[in-house]
């Protein structure tokens, strides 16, 4: 584990903390913000609800591991009004945590990607067309699992600020080694 943390850190991370799948409890209550359709990626992902499947299906899948690591990119923005230093920040922790991913996927057996947003692995996702392109990395968000940031954030030790000019966002991957 340690040596996972040291990597975040290394790569960029803010923090970085051991996360215990099986105390991961997904709640109805935030899948339903997806369906309020906010970020976009409602119904048009394969990593998104309703096609990675329901709540139950993603409890299973996030308790089948044994341990993860919780990634998490702080940043201040200069306006707090402005949508742009969100979406310049988001993009910087999604390349991170995938890149990150990619580094675990090709040293572990079993590793599961949770993001922060839809999965943007691909430029433009085949739902529903045609099946995804790489069903053993694609990343489903936290939120689509019904796990809610600030929550995970706060049992992994790490406080989770978002507002005014703090922006937080909160990734994890979980493994098997
Ligand atoms: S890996 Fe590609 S095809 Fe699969 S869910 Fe992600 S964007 Fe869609």
């Amino acid at each position: 584990m340690e040596k996972w943390i040291k990597l975040a850190l290394e790569m960029g991370f803010t923090e970085a903390a051991p996360l215990d799948p099986a105390a991961l409890r997904p709640l109805e209550s935030v899948r339903a913000y997806c369906a309020e359709e906010k970020c976009g990626y409602y119904g048009k992902s394969w990593a998104c609800p309703p096609a990675c499947g329901s709540l139950e299906d993603c409890a299973a899948r996030v308790h089948a591991f044994p341990k993860g690591v919780l990634l998490v990119t702080q940043a201040h923005r200069e306006d707090e009004s402005s949508f742009d230093e969100i979406i310049a920040v988001s993009r910087r922790h999604k390349a991170r945590h995938y890149a990150f991913a990619e580094k675990m996927q090709a040293a572990l057996p079993r590793v599961l990607a949770l993001g922060s947003g839809g999965c943007s692995l691909c430029e433009t996702c085949t739902y529903p067309d045609a099946p995804c392109r790489h069903p053993d990395r694609m990343v489903s968000s936290l939120e689509a699992c019904g796990l809610q940031v600030a929550d995970v954030c706060r049992d992994c030790g790490i406080a989770y600020h978002y507002s005014g000019k703090t922006i937080t966002l909160a990734s994890a991957c979980l493994f098997e080694e």
